[in-house]
């Protein structure tokens, strides 16, 4: 997929802060990265830093970030989150974590609520330059489609090809998936009759899809990436 997509981001030069990559993971749920982004950025310029946002208003941070959906939860959600981790750390400062191992991360963040396995592994990813394999809606669904995996949550897809998946080659993976996703292996109306993986695909549907004829706006390429654009 590299050939399709070119070498994805190279986050060993480009590692965002660990707070970032967790709220902008939390803000980029069910909603574009264009939109997420720009909620990012109104709360990071309405604040000096994120100790400033732990001791906001939950309705101050609810009005910069209403322009991604979900703003009541996801407000509540990062508060408590930042809250809770400066009570239990004595500080929002997480840099000590760039020595924990990678299990002892995932347990840290999936004991807060509203962040999951796709969420800590980003921040593995783009925080910590590990590899990992975040799975969202787009990695679920094209495994299931190609027969890889046959799961029914993108909870239950990680836990069945983590391991599988061979070290050092998860993150590249993570984000060509998602370029596929996004651009060919589309949830609605996927572009079967372009696809580069048509003969291997298991999907039931995608001779239906095949016939269909495209409309030259469905081939404009999205690649932008919120987690890209942290640094
Ligand atoms: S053939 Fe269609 S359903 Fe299968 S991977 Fe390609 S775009 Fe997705």
């Amino acid at each position: 997929m590299n050939k399709r997509f070119g070498t994805p981001y190279d986050v060993s030069e480009n590692r965002a802060g660990i707070l970032d990559v967790l709220i902008a993971t939390k803000l980029s749920q069910n909603t574009t990265d264009k939109s997420s982004f720009a909620a990012f950025t109104n709360l990071k310029k309405k604040f000096r830093n994120w100790d400033d946002v732990s001791q906001a208003d939950v309705g101050l941070i609810k009005n910069e970030i209403k322009v991604c959906g979900l703003a009541d939860t996801k407000s509540k959600e990062i508060l408590s989150l930042l809250k809770s981790l400066k009570k239990n750390f004595g500080s929002l400062d997480l840099d000590f974590m760039n020595e924990y191992p990678d299990e002892k991360i995932y347990e840290i963040f999936l004991s807060h609520k509203g962040f999951g396995v796709k969420t800590v592994s980003c921040v593995l990813i783009f925080a910590l330059g590990r590899d990992a394999f975040p799975v969202d809606t787009h990695v679920h669904r094209i495994l299931n489609r190609l027969g890889i995996v046959k799961t029914s949550s993108p909870e239950k897809t990680f836990e069945a090809v983590k391991d599988i998946i061979p070290q050092g080659k998860k993150y590249e993976m993570h984000s060509n998936l998602i370029k596929f996703g996004r651009n060919i292996c589309k949830a609605k109306n996927p572009l079967c009759s372009i696809c580069f993986l048509y003969k291997m695909c298991e999907f039931p549907d995608k001779g239906i899809y095949r016939k269909r004829k495209i409309d030259p706006n469905e081939i404009k390429e999205n690649n932008f990436i919120i987690l890209e654009n942290l640094v």
